[in-house]
């Protein structure tokens, strides 16, 4: 979908995501990296992908909101523990698309396999309701 013409009409730009809430969640963020390849850490890569996507969305007329938008993650700073700091964070994610109501999440993840017989992209997709923990 090609984004609106900034010089166009505003009335004869389409929205069509108008009315819609999506939140778009960049996997991992802070201590934790996610996977790698060298230098380059998943969790940099899904917020690039994540940046760019809220502005696409933006200009579909969508309600936009993501869990995070920098290198960190939504556990307290002084909180010690990876696995404590994990799960932190991930209810901290759940409430936050809970409080946003949103129609659609996303979650963006770059997945690594060892096994060279696996190549391509992964999308998971489930309809559910979350419950708040
Ligand atoms: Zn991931």
């Amino acid at each position: 979908m090609p984004l609106p013409d900034p010089d166009s009409n505003p009335s004869d730009v389409t929205m069509p995501l108008a009315g819609q809430v999506i939140v778009l969640d960049p996997g991992h963020g802070g201590v934790d990296g996610g996977t790698d390849y060298g230098d380059v850490k998943e969790k940099s890569i899904v917020l690039n992908t994540t940046l760019y996507l809220k502005d696409y969305l933006l200009a579909a007329g969508a309600e936009v909101h993501l869990t995070r938008d920098k290198d960190y993650d939504l556990a307290p700073k002084d909180m010690k523990g990876y696995s404590k700091r994990k799960a932190y964070d991930i209810r901290r994610r759940v409430n936050f698309i809970q409080d946003k109501n949103a129609d659609i999440f996303i979650s963006l993840h770059l997945n690594s396999m060892t096994n060279e017989k696996w190549k391509g992209g992964q999308s998971f997709i489930i309809q559910v309701k979350i419950t708040r923990f």
